[in-house]
């Protein structure tokens, strides 16, 4: 496991620059998913007092695993780093609104704040399917702070979705037919 790094605590943490700032890492993480030819979504974990505790991207491919999305894997770093089931007062910071599995861990783990980028229509659960911060029969809410760089963590998908249909075309029509 990593160690627990230190992040400067420059700026105020609730302010738009500093999401913008920690965003840019996750961004960083899920260029990486991008690179392995995973759907590039990238998490940081921030512990109560602001130091990064977890990192992830998605490795759901590589992995063998549908649980092995970036916010799971951030969140089990964390966890792993504290030695704790719960991370009280935590803040995730992820590039794409969570799914419904992704939800669950961020109840179970109690976590905070969840701060995201792009919204997913499809299959977003703190605002575009269901209102996943606020369930009334949870044991847990939680705030949410949406729209952080949206547009660069939206671009990173649909960048990596478009390139993926071309290279099927590509793959269909051989250009070298005679
Ligand atoms: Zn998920």
């Amino acid at each position: 496991m990593p160690p627990i790094m230190e992040y400067l605590k420059e700026s105020p943490p609730d302010t738009d620059s500093r999401w913008n700032e920690l965003m840019e890492l996750a961004i960083m993480q899920a260029r990486q998913a991008g690179k392995n030819g995973e759907i590039p979504v990238g998490a940081i974990l921030l512990d109560s007092e602001g130091r990064i505790i977890g990192k992830g991207y998605n490795q759901s491919i590589s992995r063998h695993d549908p649980s092995a999305h970036a916010e799971v894997i951030a969140i089990q770093q964390g966890c792993q780093n504290k030695a704790n089931y719960r991370l009280l007062g935590s803040t995730l910071i992820v590039t794409l609104e969570p799914c419904i599995m992704c939800l669950g861990a961020i109840i179970h783990a109690r976590i905070a704040t969840v701060v995201y980028g792009a919204n997913d229509p499809k299959t977003g659960c703190l605002a575009s399917r269901m209102n996943g911060a606020n369930i009334p029969w949870a044991n847990h809410s939680f705030e949410v702070v949406s729209g952080i760089s949206a547009a660069r963590c939206g671009s990173l998908l649909s960048d990596f979705f478009q390139q993926r249909r071309q290279q099927k075309r590509q793959k269909k029509q051989p250009s070298n037919r005679p």
